[in-house]
């Protein structure tokens, strides 16, 4: 009866992260679309200060009896912060995860700040997890944007993060200066092939105050439009998800401080719903054409059923050219997808068959 399938994407994690931003902190200088400040609404700030409130903070939650959390240092380059910094607020997470507070500690960092020898220091502390900054693996792109690393530190700094036994994430920012749509799919495909734990998608937007900007008024530089960003990330969700990569972030969150500060590029407010929804569609579509057949009918695991219409319903139509208007589709309790074909049972019959659980492997 009909055909099942799953959703490739790999189960979402429960995961609860306490950030802890230290802007521009360990940074060799300011890659040109970088407004951590902003980002985080966090101004730079003295380490030895933000360590001390650090601690204050874990000790209130601990007596509050909130958590557990995982402990995250974002907003710098955490690998490559002055002195002995990195190693002493990885001890300190790592003090709170030996009192029951803290699950698990990552950080972000630079791919040129990878150093093996700290990793394992980093790792004997207690950091458990390197989200890499990769951004994209075009070299002309990394050089425009000011990065200051090419591809190949990209791929030593995952190779380095793994022989430290850390977990790999990583990061990519499609719409750099000189990035096109083909550059960023294959941006994906290399991401893939690293086998990271974890991704994160930010499709680039110009901020207030940085050199991006600068270059945008003196049109230099024009970011991708709204629909450009969102198909090209539905397109890379889709490649990684497929191979196991759970991609955890796709675009600024709304309440992002950096929101305000945009002045061009792609910021929809529900652009991570956008980007699932458009990746699931081409998910179906392509079962439909793989099954070189019009389907009939479709029964979609409820926890589906949020997002597969698309945001403001605009996939309807898409879905109805494939055969699949509004009531041929029903959202059950199941694992998995089951479409039906023409001549295969009646709708009633095959709706209530289809939404029986169903275990695949
Ligand atoms: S390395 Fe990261 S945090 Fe530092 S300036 Fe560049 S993008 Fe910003």
């Amino acid at each position: 009866m009909g055909v099942i399938f799953r959703h490739p994407e790999p189960t979402p994690g429960n995961i609860r992260i306490r950030p802890v931003f230290l802007p521009f902190a360990g940074c060799p200088g300011r890659c040109v679309y970088c407004a951590q400040h902003l980002q985080t609404g966090v101004l730079p700030t003295r380490l030895d200060a933000a360590l001390a409130r650090l601690r204050l903070e874990l000790e209130a939650a601990l007596a509050a009896g909130r958590g557990p959390y995982e402990i995250g240092f974002y907003g710098g380059t955490f690998t490559a912060l002055p002195g002995d910094y990195a190693e002493r607020f990885t001890a300190l997470a790592g003090e709170y995860r030996e009192r029951g507070l803290v699950t698990r500690v990552r950080c972000s960092t630079r791919p040129d700040a990878s150093d093996p020898g700290r990793l394992s220091v980093l790792r004997g502390l207690g950091l458990d997890m390197v989200e890499i900054g990769a951004q994209t693996f075009d070299a002309g792109v990394l050089a425009i944007s000011g990065r200051g690393h090419g591809p190949d530190d990209i791929f030593r700094a995952c190779r380095a993060v793994r022989e430290a036994g850390l977990a790999l994430g990583l990061q990519l920012l499609p719409g750099l200066p000189g990035h096109t749509r083909e550059m960023f799919s294959r941006d994906v495909e290399l991401a893939a092939s690293l086998a990271p734990e974890t991704a994160r998608i930010y499709p680039c937007v110009v901020a207030a105050g940085t050199r991006l900007a600068a270059m945008y008024e003196a049109g230099e530089y024009a970011p991708w439009d709204e629909e450009t960003a969102a198909e090209a990330a539905a397109e890379g969700v889709l490649v990684l998800w497929r191979a196991g990569v759970r991609v955890i972030r796709i675009g600024l969150a709304p309440q992002d401080e950096l929101t305000a500060a945009v002045i061009a590029g792609p910021v929809h407010p529900a652009m991570g719903n956008l980007v699932r929804a458009r990746a699931l569609f081409t998910l179906v579509r392509d079962k439909a054409r793989e099954l070189g057949a019009g389907p009939k009918r479709l029964v979609v695991p409820a926890r589906y059923a949020g997002e597969f219409w698309g945001h403001g319903r605009e996939l309807s139509d898409g879905y109805a050219g494939l055969g699949l208007p509004r009531e041929s589709v029903r959202f059950a309790d199941v694992a998995v997808f089951t479409m039906c074909f023409e001549g295969e049972g009646q709708a009633a019959d095959f709706f209530s068959r289809a939404e029986q659980p169903v275990s695949v492997s």
